[in-house]
C-alpha cells in the first residue's frame, strides 16, 4: 500500500507528565502515556523506513513497555518485506530507535556522522547517556562503518526526489528529522525533535536533551520545513492516532496525511 505510515509497535502507560518536559513541570506526576513508533514511506519502487524501534527482548529488559508487533510484522501488513526496504534513515541513536537496524539486508542506512561520533565516544558511557543507548546496536553500526551500506551525513541531504533528511541536533548531537513531500503537502517526521504535540506547540522542550538552545532551534526548523501546507508528526504522541487515520482496529498502523 503506497503512502506514509506511522507504525506503533509498543507503548508505555506507566509514564508521567514530568518526564516529558524540561525543567520544573507543574502537575509533574499526572499520567502521560507514550507510544513507540517507526515510520515508512512506500511508493512503487522504493520503501524507505525511518528508525528501527526496539526489540521485544529490549522491552522485556526495560520493563513496563507492552509490545504490540515488531516493525517488520507491521511492514508486512502493508505488503512489504524486510528485503524490499531500500533505505533506512536513523534519526538518532537512542535505544528505542536502533533495535532493528540490521534487519533490512538491502537497505542503505542514513545517519548523521555527528550522531555516530557521539555514541562511540567516552561521554556516551556516562550515566544518563549510557542509559539511553543499546550497546549491541551501536556495535552493529560501527561494523558497517566504511561499507557502502552506511552513509554518514554531515548536514541536510536528499534521500530521493521526495524524501530529505535535516540535521537539527538538540535532543542528541546528530539528531535529524525527515521531510516527505506528498501530493497534499509536506509531512515532517519530527521523531524526537518533538516527542509530543505539546512540546512543539507549547514551545516546551522534552526532558531528555543534549543542547537546550538547539532544541528550540529544532522547533523553528520543524515549523519551517512543514510550511503552510504541511504537518509536523511528533515522535511519541498517542494523539497521532487521533489526528491521522489509524487503518487497523488496534491502532498499530496509522496513515499520515498533510492537511
Ligand atoms: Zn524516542
Amino acid at each position: 500500500m503506497n503512502g506514509v505510515f506511522a507504525l506503533r509497535y509498543a507503548y508505555r502507560t506507566a509514564s508521567q507528565r514530568g518526564e516529558h518536559f524540561y525543567g520544573h513541570v507543574p502537575d509533574c506526576c499526572g499520567d502521560y502515556p507514550i507510544d513507540y513508533f517507526t515510520w515508512v514511506v512506500i511508493d512503487d519502487d522504493r520503501t524507505i523506513v525511518i528508525d528501527a524501534g526496539f526489540t521485544p527482548q529490549t522491552a522485556l529488559e526495560r520493563g513496563s513497555r507492552p509490545y504490540l508487533a515488531t516493525p517488520l510484522e507491521l511492514l508486512e501488513r502493508l505488503g512489504r518485506r524486510a528485503e524490499d526496504v531500500t533505505d533506512l534513515i536513523v534519526t538518532h541513536l537512542h535505544y528505542d530507535h536502533t533495535g532493528f537496524i540490521d534487519a533490512y539486508p538491502g537497505a542503505r542506512v542514513w545517519l548523521q556522522r555527528a550522531e555516530l561520533d557521539f555514541w562511540t565516544s567516552p561521554l556516551a558511557d556516562r550515566g544518563s547517556f549510557a542509559h539511553l543507548k543499546h550497546e549491541a546496536d551501536i556495535a552493529g553500526l560501527r561494523a558497517l562503518t566504511g561499507s557502502e551500506r552506511l552513509v554518514l551525513l554531515e548536514g541536510d541531504a536528499a534521500i530521493d526526489e521526495r524524501v530529505s533528511a535535516h540535521l537539527v541536533g538538540g535532543h542528541t548531537p546528530g539528531m535529524q528529522v525527515v521531510r516527505v513531500e506528498t501530493d497534499e503537502g509536506p509531512i515532517v517526521l519530527a521523531s524526537d525533535a518533538s516527542h509530543f504535540y505539546a512540546n512543539l506547540e507549547g514551545d516546551h522542550p522534552y526532558g531528555i536533551l543534549y543542547d537546550l538552545g538547539d532544541m528550540y532551534r529544532a522547533f523553528d526548523r520543524l515549523t519551517e520545513l512543514a510550511g503552510e501546507r504541511g504537518v509536523v508528526v511528533p515522535g511519541h504522541d498517542p494523539r497521532v492516532r487521533e489526528r491521522h487515520d489509524a487503518i487497523d482496529a488496534e491502532g498499530r498502523i496509522v496513515r499520515l496525511r498533510a492537511r
